[in-house]
């Protein structure tokens, strides 16, 4: 092999080659100077927070000098990967402007770049976007990415001939990774314990973070999609309770959004944020259930999770490849209807019919497409009276998703005349508002699902009274929420490192006395119950042990209800 004279590597790197001097430069400078970019400006919230984690000095900047030359290397990698002729300047940009929307969303939100976010995020409509968006995300991606752009669109790459081209991106790309395995060899020690004791670190290193992710997310979801999910329960039948009733049941599962369990009035929060719901607890056919875990941190793992035979250590949280709790009841023969206020069920009611509140909107409860989540209770018995009248004669489920305390713009889900606490939060800025300001939006929203369900359980109580039906209500929140503990705003955090509150969700179940009869639940038992351990692992079995399906796919085990219950198994 020749050796080249420092020149050489000078015009290897492209940086004259003919035409005008400076007017283009090779691509090895445009990498190298972007991947160093990326490694520095790219990431301050990552030095940022390391820079926090406490050490010494030199500690600090040790750690901080390694792990920038690994992601320096690791960008380098990939850019060359990407260091094609029509490609590279929109592969860059777009690396470059997520890594400007990654360091904001941690900044404002402290939240992190993993998989299961990024999914979530796909998964969000138009409306949750707009919640996210401020002025300071245009300012961020100028701030991050705006010097590197202008100068990549300035100036074009050269870039030679083909043959040698290839060469030289194979090389590139070698040497990219060599510089992050040399170094992380070089500093393992550091390194390697600061990874283990600092899990999140894993995800906050842009834009390297989002490209793992999607690479995740796509190897996850695309053959999977394609799948026909495997059916559960296919032995499902009606029980004995079924035979000769007088009365259909009629079960409403609130899937609740964003609420977290320490905010709960009825969980002992020093503020009564459920007033209504303690009235119904004091008059006794209201069981608060104190310490329940949710199956993930964000919609997306947590409401396909809920609905799914399995626990969430069985595989409960990954993508579903089985059917679910719906699927199961709808089965056996009972009319199951799911009515969404929020961006969709994620999947959960693709078999059952199924209606979005925002697609009628009422007058008062619903701004455009968007509703208070009074407006699920629209019309409720006209959309009963239009279920299948087999199955409805039978027994209803009815799902209600809730819009519920979902951030960032908690004041909107709360009308002006049930604010009990002000001064609110306003700005989609968490960080921004003072911390007071900000529990009482979120606080007023709580105060709303409490307000929510006791019009729901208002009218599970007429439709009892009047004999119509054997009426019973659960609900449960999909995940917590973080509100500024720790830096942390919103939820999605990683579950292995999640934090109490984005896991420690609320529940409340409600039966008349029709259905306790029914199910032969001990409302004394229940109470006394009410404090032990449970999780979205339960939901399912409880489901349908409450409802008498009779199914393999049932473990009596997991029926969070059944030691409370006459015929339990
Ligand atoms: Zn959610």
């Amino acid at each position: 092999m020749q050796i080249r004279s420092p020149l050489t590597w000078w015009r290897f790197a492209g940086a004259d080659r003919t035409r005008a001097p400076g007017a283009a430069a090779g691509p090895a400078l445009f990498v190298w100077g972007i991947a160093l970019w990326l490694a520095t400006v790219g990431n301050l919230p990552l030095w940022q927070h390391i820079n926090g984690l406490g050490g010494t000095l030199a500690q600090r900047a040790a750690l901080i000098v390694g792990l920038g030359l690994v992601v320096a290397g690791g960008s380098a990698a990939l850019l060359w990967l990407l260091a094609w002729p029509r490609v590279f300047r929109v592969a860059a940009s777009v690396l470059l402007l997520v890594a400007g929307a990654n360091s904001y969303f941690m900044w404002q939100y402290g939240v992190v770049m993993d998989p299961t976010m990024l999914a979530n995020a796909l998964n969000t409509d138009a409306r949750e976007v707009r919640d996210l968006l401020t002025w300071q995300l245009p300012a961020a991606l100028l701030a991050v990415a705006g010097l590197p752009l202008w100068a990549l669109w300035r100036r074009a790459p050269l870039w030679g001939r083909a043959w040698p081209r290839v060469r030289r991106n194979a090389l590139g790309v070698l040497g990219g990774l060599a510089l992050t395995v040399v170094v992380a060899l070089l500093s393992y020690q550091g390194l390697a314990s600061l990874m283990r004791n600092h899990k999140e670190l894993r995800y906050m290193a842009n834009p390297l973070n989002t490209v793992y992710s999607v690479t995740r997310v796509a190897a996850n979801r695309l053959p999977r999609q394609v799948k026909p999910l495997l059916p559960v329960g296919e032995d499902a039948v009606l029980g004995a309770s079924y035979t000769h009733q007088a009365r259909p049941p009629l079960l409403v599962l609130v899937v609740g959004e964003t609420a977290r369990a320490q905010n709960f009035g009825l969980n002992g929060y020093a503020r009564d944020t459920t007033p209504a719901l303690a009235r119904w607890q004091a008059s006794g056919a209201l069981v608060n259930f104190s310490q329940v875990r949710s199956c993930g941190t964000n919609t997306l793992v947590s409401v396909p999770c809920l609905f799914s035979p399995l626990t969430r250590a069985e595989g409960g949280d990954q993508p579903p490849e089985h059917q679910n709790l719906l699927d199961v009841l709808q089965r056996a023969g009972l009319a199951v209807l799911w009515l969404d206020n929020q961006a969709g069920c994620k999947g959960v009611c693709d078999r059952v019919p199924h209606a979005f509140a925002g697609d009628h909107p009422v007058p008062g409860l619903c701004e455009g497409s968007e509703c208070l989540d009074a407006a699920l209770l629209d019309g409720l018995d006209q959309r009963i009276a239009a279920l299948d009248p087999q199955r409805s004669a039978r027994g209803v489920v009815v799902v209600m998703h809730q819009m519920g305390s979902h951030g960032p713009a908690y004041s909107l889900r709360a009308p002006a005349e049930r604010k009990p606490f002000m001064p609110e939060c306003r700005s989609a800025t968490l960080s921004d508002c003072p911390r007071e300001q900000l529990l009482n939006a979120y606080d007023n929203s709580i105060a709303y699902t409490d307000h929510f369900l006791d019009l729901t359980l208002q009218w599970l109580k007429g439709q009892a009274d009047r004999g119509s039906f054997d009426t019973g209500l659960i609900y449960v929140s999909d995940h917590g929420e973080s509100l500024g503990e720790n830096g942390l705003y919103l939820h999605g955090v990683p579950y292995a490192f999640a934090p109490d509150q984005q896991t420690h969700v609320p529940m409340v179940a409600w039966f008349s006395n029709g259905l306790r009869e029914r199910a032969g639940l001990s409302l004394d038992c229940l109470r006394q119950r009410a404090a032990e351990p449970v999780s979205h692992d339960n939901y399912f079995h409880s489901v349908l042990g409450l409802m008498d399906v009779r199914t393999r796919a049932r473990l009596p085990a997991l029926d969070a209800l059944s030691p409370c219950a006459r015929s339990a198994g």
